[in-house]
C-alpha cells in the first residue's frame, strides 16, 4: 500500500489495516519502530482494546499521536441470548449503529462437559444475494464488515467460551450474516488476524470459509493457497430448483460452480463441505438425494445436512424426521458422506440475522436495504 492510500484514509479506522499495512502506517506515517505495530495489533485483537488509551506498554505521546490520527471502530456486545441447549448469540453494535450478530456453538460429551466450541461470525450488515430462505438476505446488504469487526466476534465469543465452558473455542465458520466472498479481503485477513499469535493462534485448518458459489473467488481462493477450509452451501441440487431459492444460480449455475470446485481441488488437494438445508417436500426427495450424489463426486467431499431453524415469513420449513431418513438412506447407498447438523438454540432468535431483525424492528429501524440481485 503507497504513503498516499494510507493518508488518504486519516483518521484511519486501525481494525481495516492488516498488520502488515498497520506497520507500513507506524513506520511510515507515524515514524514509528516496526515493534510497535505488533503491540497495537495485539491491543486490538487479543486484548480487544476500544481506546488508544487503554495501550499502557506504548509511550503516552505514542498513544497521544493515534489518537489524533487514528481511530478505533468499537464493536460493542449490546445483546446475549442462551439457548437451554447451550447455544449463545451475541449481537454486536457498530460504530455507525449497524448490528450484526455471532454464535457460540457448544457440543457437550455424554457427561455434560464441553467437547467442541465452534463460532459462526458474520461478514456483512445485511447481504444482496436474497437467498428466499434466509432472515440475513430479507435484509438487504449495507455494508461490508473490516477486518476487526469479523475478528473480533470470535475473539469476544472466545472470552465467553472461557468463562462459560472453560476452555478455548476450537472452530470458526463464516456463515453467519452476509456472503464471506463478496467480502473477500477482509474476511482472509480477519481469518489471518485471528490465527495469529497477536489473535487467538487458532490454527488455520480450524477456520471454514462458506460461499453460496462465488466461483472467481473459489479460484482466488486456491490460486492464493488460503489455508482455510472451504464450504458450498449449496442448499439445492438442480439448476431449477436452485434458482428458486437463490438468485445467484441465474448468473453463476451449477455447471459454472463445478468447474471453480474442480479447480479448487486441483490447485488445493483439499477436500470441501457442502451445506445443505433439507426443506420439507421441496429438495428431501430421493431423487434430490441421487442430484446432490452427482454434485458430491465433484471432488472429494462431505455433505452437511441441516435442519432449517424455521424463519417467520418464509414458507419453506424445517424437512420432517422420516424425510430425513430416507434422503439419509438415499445418500448412503449412494456412498456420499453426510452428517446431519440439527438445529441449534430454537428457543433464541439462533437462524441467521434473526436477533439483528429483530432487535432492528424493535427500534424501528429499517430493514429494507439494498439489494441489487433483486432489484
Ligand atoms: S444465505 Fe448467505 S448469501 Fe444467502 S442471503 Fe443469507 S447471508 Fe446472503
Amino acid at each position: 500500500m503507497s504513503e498516499n492510500a494510507l493518508t488518504d484514509k486519516i483518521p484511519a479506522d486501525l481494525k481495516t489495516l492488516t498488520l502488515d499495512e498497520l506497520t507500513q502506517y507506524c513506520t511510515d506515517v507515524l515514524g514509528l519502530q516496526r515493534f510497535r505495530a505488533d503491540q497495537i495489533f495485539q491491543w486490538i485483537y487479543q486484548k480487544q482494546a476500544a481506546t488508544f488509551g487503554e495501550m499502557t506498554n506504548l509511550p503516552a505521546g505514542v498513544r497521544t499521536m493515534l489518537a489524533e490520527t487514528a481511530v478505533l471502530h468499537r464493536l460493542t456486545p449490546v445483546n446475549e441470548q442462551r439457548s437451554k441447549d447451550g447455544t449463545i448469540k451475541v449481537l454486536f453494535e457498530l460504530h455507525d449503529n449497524h448490528r450484526v450478530e455471532a454464535v457460540l456453538i457448544p457440543e457437550f460429551f455424554d457427561d455434560g462437559v464441553a467437547d467442541r466450541l465452534t463460532v459462526c461470525i458474520s461478514s456483512q450488515v445485511g447481504c444482496m444475494f436474497g437467498c428466499s430462505f434466509c432472515a440475513t438476505g430479507m435484509m438487504g446488504y449495507f455494508r461490508n464488515l473490516s477486518i476487526g469487526e469479523i475478528a473480533g466476534q470470535a475473539i469476544h465469543m472466545d472470552s465467553i467460551a472461557r468463562e462459560t465452558f472453560g476452555k478455548r473455542i476450537n472452530n470458526i465458520v463464516y456463515m453467519g450474516m452476509g456472503e464471506p466472498m463478496h467480502n473477500y479481503k477482509a474476511v482472509m485477513h480477519s481469518a489471518a488476524a485471528t490465527c495469529h499469535k497477536f489473535g487467538l493462534g487458532l490454527s488455520p485448518k480450524r477456520i471454514t470459509i462458506s460461499t453460496v458459489g462465488l466461483t472467481k473467488q473459489i479460484r482466488q481462493m486456491a490460486d492464493e493457497n488460503q489455508p482455510y477450509r472451504l464450504a458450498i452451501s449449496l442448499h439445492a441440487a438442480t439448476d431449477e430448483k436452485r434458482n428458486k431459492i437463490m438468485p445467484i444460480n441465474e448468473s453463476l449455475d451449477l455447471k459454472s460452480l463445478e468447474d471453480s470446485v474442480r479447480y479448487y481441488y486441483q490447485k488445493t488437494e483439499k477436500d470441501l463441505t457442502y451445506e445443505y438445508l433439507l426443506f420439507d417436500e421441496f429438495n428431501d426427495t430421493k431423487e434430490d438425494a441421487a442430484q446432490l450424489a452427482r454434485i458430491a463426486v465433484w471432488a472429494p467431499s462431505k455433505v452437511n445436512i441441516i435442519m432449517y431453524n424455521n424463519v417467520a415469513g418464509v414458507t419453506l420449513q424445517r424437512a420432517r424426521e422420516h424425510r430425513l431418513n430416507s434422503f439419509l438412506a438415499e445418500l448412503s447407498k449412494r456412498n456420499v458422506l453426510a452428517t446431519v447438523r440439527r438445529s441449534r438454540g430454537d428457543d433464541i432468535d439462533a437462524g441467521c440475522g434473526q436477533l439483528a431483525i429483530r432487535e432492528g424492528a424493535e427500534r424501528g429501524k429499517s430493514i429494507s436495504g439494498k439489494n441489487p440481485i433483486l432489484e
